[in-house]
């Protein structure tokens, strides 16, 4: 028997490394007319690198001493950035103290007590919310100096008192420009770009790819809202991300579509779609992919 078009275009899809969880969604992907991109990850390689290393002073640690915090408290986070503090601190040979009360939030960061010293590393945007002692002010300086040039801006704190910063460095993917403006023309609009990282990492990586719409500093139920607000508006939204925080938002849209290579196990739970092959320019080839399909089915 010749295998229906949409089973055939899910055996096309597999060859161009895009696993299509279903017929369903195999049929879905020809319907999207909006896509939301995340930046960590998705856009970029998702293999960040610690490019400084800032102890504050007063905090009476170098450079050593912040680093060997963070990386035990990051030791069991899965998060891109948690990896690459371990890595920096692997580099070094430090040696890593044990850890108790590990815990992590998505778009946040995690938190851990090391000899009874609660630590938290992530976002200082969400770190210093509510603070205005001369330690915060300090690092709220530093961390906008570190993000001015792009990068991302990671906190450390020790029972709450910032004691430190590192900034963070990824590379943009080498098909991110070109799938940008491919999914742009096969929707009739330009990808939107959901992130929880700061607003001028994520501006500057969206002027260098072509993306005006940017929405930065969300949290996971914020990206569930940018999803639903275009939704509302009529439009059939696919999500590409590859976070635990990008979940709740490939769920929601009409369309889910799982970074594989460096995602999280709940994104390629939740997704409809699973980008095996780790290349972005595989997200239009599937759009096209299904409309042919479509065309044959109807
Ligand atoms: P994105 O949406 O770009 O993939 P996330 O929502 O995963 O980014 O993370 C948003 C921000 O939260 C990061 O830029 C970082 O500041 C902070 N963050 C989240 N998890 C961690 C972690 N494990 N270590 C340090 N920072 C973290
Ligand atoms: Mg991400």
């Amino acid at each position: 028997a010749t295998m229906p078009p949409l089973l055939s275009a899910i055996a096309n899809a597999g060859r161009h490394g895009v696993l299509v969880k279903s017929a369903v969604v195999m049929e879905r992907l020809g319907q999207v007319d909006a896509v939301a991109l995340d930046k960590t990850g998705t856009l970029t390689e998702g293999t960040p690198r610690v490019t400084d290393i800032r102890p504050l002073a007063g905090s009476g640690l170098n450079e050593g001493e912040l680093l060997t915090l963070a990386a035990a408290a990051e030791h069991p986070s899965e998060h891109p950035l948690a990896r690459a503090v371990v890595d920096a601190a692997r580099e070094r040979g430090l040696d890593l103290p044990a850890t108790d009360d590990f815990d992590s939030k998505p778009g946040v960061g995690v938190s851990a007590s090391v000899d009874g010293r609660a630590i938290a590393v992530g976002a200082p945007a969400r770190l210093l919310e509510r603070s205005s002692d001369a330690h915060s002010v300090l690092a709220a300086i530093t961390a906008r100096e570190l993000e001015d040039s792009g990068r991302t801006a990671v906190l450390v704190t020790v029972d709450g008192t910032p004691v430190g910063l590192f900034a963070i460095a990824d590379r943009l993917r080498i098909d991110a420009t070109a799938t940008v403006a491919c999914l742009a023309s096969l929707t009739g609009t330009a990808p939107m770009l959901l992130t929880g990282d700061n607003a001028r990492a994520a501006t500057r990586l969206a002027d260098e790819v072509g993306i005006d719409d940017v929405r930065a500093e969300l949290l996971p139920q914020h990206k569930v809202e940018a999803v639903k607000e275009l939704e509302h508006a009529g439009r059939r939204v696919m999500v590409v991300g590859d976070g635990v925080n990008d979940a709740p938002a490939l769920a929601a849209a009409h369309t889910g579509v799982a970074m594989g290579r460096a995602g999280s196990d709940l994104a390629l739970e939740t997704a409809d779609a699973v980008i095996v092959r780790d290349e972005l320019r595989t997200v239009p080839a599937v759009i096209a992919l299904s409309r042919r399909a479509r065309r044959l089915v109807v």
